[in-house]
């Protein structure tokens, strides 16, 4: 399909900056002081009566300023990620970090002013903003649930030493904590991360006696780190629902996600309805581990591997072809990002872990970093980075305000790009191991970003209103355990120690339902998958629309435009029955390959 070949090698950051001292640079951030003290004098003309005129050359102003400090920024963050140990880039990017905040602060008095301005005048000037409109309206998003300026200011200082405080608590104390495992006859101390790499590892034992560690540490803690919660939890009731006047603590959240609450409900109970489809697959995994019934320790087991590994080479054109498929204008779209040198994708010594895929501004090419070691999952995680980059590039007509789209879409171009090229691997792979770890590898991450995360908010919902009335860290516990026992019914063996599970989960004390948008953002995709699968041709336009939107309007009209209704249980259902169907060719292979 093409004549270009591809290499692993680092990335180029020259559309940026051609280093950290050139003049360029400097004359940037030269520029940025200027344009911010500019800008602070638009201070004294922010009225009611301001002309749309006026208003909009101050929006422009406030754009141009984003527009040089994502310059700069980017280009700090994406040096130091290419190299961490480098400590000319680490201290460029803290001085840069530092920097972006006092932009942030001293332009900060326009978004105040225009939440509190009243409705009759915004609408007079939000008329003709055009692209902006959406931007400027998620501002005032939050007016009917703000304080007066004495009230804010209260909660804000009361909670440096209240909520915030709690949770810096929390991460002080479980941030220290060190775990002991023996290994191959040897104990090691561990933290956390190198804990749960032994969860997923063949030795039944050694995953055991890993999750044991995990809340033997975590339950000595228990009693204070749930007190800690429900501290938490009664702060968030006190200020949410009694001082902002949410209908219910979840709704908060929604409303930051800019979803209604319906739609939330609904998606929650539909996960809940499907809790024994992946206990079908949990009794299917337990077959193919030889094992009579899975241990809520074999969760993560892994089921023997293949050993095909794929030249990046090839990853790159399958990839591509994979997009080509489907759309040629996407396959063009990724392409730009290897052919303009935006891609890291070699494993090199200091470079960050992981994978990520940065958009700057709708005039500038993202950039992808990811760690290509040849295995299907790297191929995938290409496939995963480069399905953000589209979704950026495809938005790029709108401003740097507008372009990307807000959390419960932001994952969708990304995994729809996986899907698209696990689809294509499964359809053409004909050695029955590799698609049955393709397999596996699909239904294990939906079970993790799905379902796992759905019962966390499921259980959110309940903690929050039984903390309200009046229950003890023991009955959380249990509250937990029915939790668990409602998602994994008789298909996995539960033990004790898991009552501790909820005690770990950083999010659901930091953010509170923030967990809810992994499993709307991944099902979303499973479901629009099904419909693309279901209408062919006639969806691409539609889902290109949807893409092209990127965070101009909210997320619900423009899944209904796209002719999706998030609000039908039977549109969440279709995600589902994707799932259903790889477990069913998981089924049909012989067990014992
Ligand atoms: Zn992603």
């Amino acid at each position: 399909m093409t004549e270009t070949t591809y290499t692993l090698s680092p990335w180029s950051l020259a559309d940026l900056f051609a280093s950290q001292d050139s003049p360029e640079l400097q004359a940037a951030l030269q520029g940025l002081e200027t344009l911010v003290a500019g800008f602070e004098t638009w201070r004294a003309e922010l009225n009611a009566r301001i002309s749309t005129a006026s208003f909009m050359e101050v929006v422009r102003h406030l754009e141009h300023i984003q527009h040089v400090a994502n310059r700069v920024y980017g280009f700090a963050l994406l040096r130091f990620s290419a190299d961490t140990q480098d400590q000319s880039a680490q201290s460029f990017l803290a001085q840069t970090e530092q920097l972006m905040a006092d932009v942030q602060n001293r332009t900060l008095f326009f978004s105040l002013w225009w939440k509190d301005l009243d409705d009759a005048e915004a609408q007079r000037l939000m008329a003709d903003t055009g692209d902006y409109r959406y931007w400027l309206q998620v501002i005032r998003q939050f007016k009917p649930h703000t304080l007066s300026e004495p009230e804010e200011k209260i909660i804000n200082i009361k909670d440096i030493t209240g909520s915030r405080a709690l949770n810096t608590l929390y991460d002080a104390i479980t941030n220290r904590y060190v775990f002991k495992l023996e290994v191959d006859g040897e104990v090691k101390e561990l933290t956390r991360d190198a804990l749960m790499v032994y969860v997923r590892q063949a030795d039944p034992d050694l995953r055991a006696r890993a999750y044991q560690e995990l809340y033997r540490v975590y339950g000595q803690d228990g009693p204070i780190l749930g007190q800690v919660y429900q501290t938490l939890v009664r702060d968030w009731r006190n200020e949410q629902v009694d001082l902002r006047h949410f209908t219910s603590p979840i709704a908060a959240r929604n409303l930051q996600n800019d979803l209604p609450d319906e739609v939330v409900s609904t998606l929650l109970e539909v996960c809940q309805r499907n809790a024994s489809l992946y206990q079908r697959y949990f009794r299917l995994k337990a077959r193919w581990l030889g094992m009579e019934r899975l241990r809520r320790y074999d969760i993560y087991a892994p089921v023997d591997k293949s050993e095909r590994t794929y030249s990046y080479d090839v990853a790159a054109e399958t990839v591509l072809d994979s997009f080509h498929r489907f759309d040629p204008l996407v396959a063009r779209l990724a392409r730009r990002i290897f052919d303009e040198n935006h891609l890291d994708s070699e494993v090199r010594p200091g470079k960050m872990d992981g994978a990520f895929c940065e958009t700057l501004s709708p005039d500038l090419t993202p950039w992808v970093l990811v760690n290509y070691q040849g295995r299907a999952e790297d191929v995938a995680t290409l496939a995963h980075e480069l399905g953000h980059a589209v979704h950026s590039m495809l938005a790029e007509q709108h401003s740097i305000f507008t372009q990307q789209s807000n959390l419960p879409l932001a994952e969708t171009a990304s995994t729809f790009g996986e899907m698209l090229l696990v689809d294509r691997l499964l359809a053409e792979e004909s050695d029955a191991t590799v698609r049955r770890d393709l397999l596996f590898r699909q239904v294990d991450d939906t079970y993790a970003t799905i379902m796992r995360q759905a019962f966390f908010a499921l259980f959110e919902r309940e903690a929050h209103e039984l903390i309200q009335q009046g229950a003890t860290v023991d009955e959380l516990s249990t509250a937990y355990m029915e939790n668990l026992k409602e998602q994994f019914g008789d298909a996995v063996q539960l033990s004790d120690e898991f009552r501790w599970e909820w005690v770990s989960i950083p999010h659901i004390h930091h953010v509170p339902f923030y967990v809810y948008a992994y499993s709307f953002g991944q099902l979303l995709v499973l479901s629009l998958y099904q419909q693309y699968k279901a209408e062919g041709e006639s969806f691409k336009p539609r889902y290109l629309k949807l893409l092209s939107a990127g965070g101009s309007e909210t997320p619900v009209r423009l899944l209904t435009e796209a002719g999706i209704d998030v609000y039908r249980a039977g549109f969440w259902q279709g995600g589902f029955d994707v799932i259903r169907g790889w477990i069913e060719q998981l089924e049909e292979l012989p067990i014992s390959l």
